[in-house]
């Protein structure tokens, strides 16, 4: 027996439990791991308290993302013994996830463990950091260099923006971070931002062009802030833009893309190539300090998923939450 967090549907409503499964309730998958840890992204928030139908077959386990031991596998790739993370594809959505001691995953959702790098860690930046360092890529992918000038982060105290401001000023941007909640701004600067910049100026509406301040930007909430980050990019300036926190909309022009020659550079982590994928994990190994998110991360246990998922769509969670499967 081993316990997991699983999603019913009644009267419409999402209702979640902590259950004793036996192994045969899996789905059938060729790998079978023993979970050490998972996470809680603003998705499992979604999925979990049922606000963004992120779930549409129940039952369900959620959990987007998890690191753990391969037990069994009718795979060549993987063996017993072997440190896998997975992360997207649709789990802890469309299949069975991490919120589990036990999960059966298809073998090419999962990817070896950097060497020497810790499952914990593995969890603390979970798919929140893997993004987060994704956006990094396309800002270099898009020419812009610590040496070209300030980059902005939006949403900065949440998963996402915590892990990003944190890669970037390790690697010697100049950071400004975007909060809506000033009691974060010593957590802020500690990561390593040198500007901090409330919400409320950010989604003041822009004129079509503002003054040029930002040479890059990770944008985690789209909407109007979104928009004034674009008015007020450099020229050649690239937005890596990964998220909705503050809504799906973008009330813009073409003036910042015609004008001054802007990128937009969307990102995807849940089908991100496992190539990408594996530089990415690499590099934040040996890039991301253990220090930043010994700052950042929190542990829970399995019951106290619930609780966190409502604080994080409510926008009160700060920077990452583990949760250990082994409790
Ligand atoms: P999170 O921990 O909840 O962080 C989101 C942050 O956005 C909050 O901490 C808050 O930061 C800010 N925020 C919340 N509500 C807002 C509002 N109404 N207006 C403006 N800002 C608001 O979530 P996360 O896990 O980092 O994810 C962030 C976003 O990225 C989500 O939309 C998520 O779906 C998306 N995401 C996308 C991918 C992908 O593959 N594209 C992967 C992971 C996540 P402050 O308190 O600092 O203001």
């Amino acid at each position: 027996m081993f316990k997991a967090l699983v999603l019913n549907e009644v009267e419409g409503k999402t209702v979640s439990a902590v259950e004793s499964l036996e192994l045969d309730a899996l789905p059938a998958e060729d790998v079978l791991v023993e979970v050490d840890y998972s996470s809680l992204n603003y998705k499992d928030g979604l999925a979990v308290t049922g606000t963004g139908k992120i779930i549409r077959n129940f039952p369900m386990v959620p959990g987007i993302d998890l690191v753990g031991t391969v037990v069994e596998s009718a795979s060549d790739d993987y063996s017993a013994g072997d440190k896998v993370v997975m992360t997207g594809w649709g789990v802890g959505e469309n299949y069975w996830g991490g919120y589990s001691q036990m999960a059966r995953m298809k073998p090419e959702w999962l990817v070896h463990l950097p060497e020497g790098m810790e499952p914990r860690k593995t969890m603390e930046i979970g798919t929140a950091g893997l993004t987060a360092m994704l956006c990094v890529m396309a800002l270099e992918d898009g020419g812009v260099l610590p040496t070209s000038g300030p980059v902005i982060v939006t949403g900065a105290a949440g998963g996402v923006g915590s892990v990003a401001v944190s890669i970037l000023a390790g690697l010697g941007y100049e950071v400004a971070a975007v909060t809506g909640r000033p009691e974060t701004e010593a957590y802020l600067r500690e990561l390593g931002a040198t500007t901090i910049l409330t919400r409320e100026e950010m989604a003041e509406k822009s004129r079509p062009l503002e003054r040029q301040r930002w040479a890059g930007a990770v944008d985690t909430v789209g909407d109007a802030i979104l928009a004034r980050v674009l008015a007020e990019m450099n020229y050649s300036g690239v937005v890596a833009a990964c998220g909705l926190a503050g809504g799906f909309k973008l009330p813009t022009t073409v003036m910042p893309f015609i004008l001054r020659n802007v990128r937009l550079q969307g990102v995807d982590s849940v089908m991100c190539p496992v190539a990408r994928r594996q530089e990415a994990w690499g590099r934040l190994q040996s890039q991301l300090p253990d220090s930043a998110l010994g700052e950042i991360s929190e542990l829970i246990s399995l019951d106290q998923v619930d609780d966190y998922a409502n604080r994080i769509v409510n926008g009160q969670v700060r920077g990452r939450v583990v949760v250990d499967l082994k409790k």
